[in-house]
């Protein structure tokens, strides 16, 4: 996977020049801000791993493509992805004839997967599940709000309809939604739902005001921000109360690394967290 900040100097100024803008001023790079100069605002193609394509199509560095060029380049880059699943559809069946007729049966998944909607954390990849083994919700900083009819709905489906036995909420360092929580500045749009994580700083704050070092203290707040969202997952009554007749299903906070590629486990004690949480919010009958 490219680092965020290779790109095309041609293609993100015709990006900013013709193409339609996507408003997110979200920090890109998480550790390694050394080698990754600030990325352009709004760019539509900063994090695209086919820009180098674009760039080759281009005769010099310097000139702007055109706009047939910029035509050409979103046409490839939307046909691949049918190239791509031509090409899936056509191993998977050559390596299991039946796999299609089990996937149009339906969905029995064991996990229901809360992540961040980061490009770089693609949750059956990283995890080694095959289509069918985890129902997925992602959103920016991998937050459970209750107002969140979304994240709301997905819990209560997977909960009371499937049935899943582990719900995982994977959060990641360098995870840019919670670097812009930290940085006091008036996101717009963003403002409410950024909010979610400046209260789990507060929640936290005489923890976190103590890391003097800056990434370790944006670590911290990752990892407390995946465990107040399993808390929020706790309060829910689908949880609480198929928990009480069924065992399950179990919450998990995890971490991913793009150092290393690794989840890492919080190891957040689940029947202790619901214990706590029922006190006030008991929602079994
Ligand atoms: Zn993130």
């Amino acid at each position: 996977m490219l680092p965020a900040c290779i790109g095309s100097r041609s293609l993100r100024a015709v990006a900013r020049q013709q193409l339609p803008r996507l408003s997110t001023s979200l920090p890109r790079c998480s550790s390694s801000s050394s080698c990754c100069p600030p990325p352009p605002p709004n760019s539509f193609f900063s994090s695209s791993p086919t820009i180098k394509k674009f760039k080759m199509a281009s005769s010099s560095d310097d000139r702007p493509p055109s706009p047939a060029e910029v035509s050409e380049y979103l046409r490839e880059t939307h046909d691949r992805l049918f190239e791509n699943n031509r090409a899936w559809a056509a191993d998977m069946r050559q390596k299991d004839p039946t796999f299609f007729e089990r996937l149009a049966a339906g969905q029995s998944p064991e996990y229901l997967w809360i992540g961040c909607s980061d490009s770089r954390i693609p949750a059956e990849a990283i995890t080694g599940l095959e289509p069918g083994e985890a129902f997925i919700h992602r959103n920016i900083a991998n937050l459970v709000c209750n107002t969140d009819l979304n994240v709301m709905s997905v819990i209560n489906y997977a909960v009371r309809h499937l049935g899943v036995k582990h719900i995982i909420v994977c959060g990641h360092y360098g995870c840019g939604g919670v670097k812009a929580a930290m940085t006091p500045k008036d996101l717009g749009l963003l403002n409410p739902w950024l909010r979610n994580i400046r209260d789990v700083y507060r929640l936290h704050e005489r923890e976190l005001d103590d890391i003097a070092d800056e990434e370790a203290r944006y670590n911290r707040l990752v990892e407390l921000n995946v465990e107040e969202q399993c808390r929020n997952i706790v309060k829910t009554a689908a949880v609480q109360q198929s928990y009480a007749k069924n065992q399950y299903p179990i919450v998990h906070g995890w971490v991913f690394g793009f150092h290393d590629g690794l989840l890492k486990d919080l190891k957040i004690d689940f029947r202790a967290m619901l214990n706590n949480v029922q006190k006030l919010y008991n929602l079994v009958d």
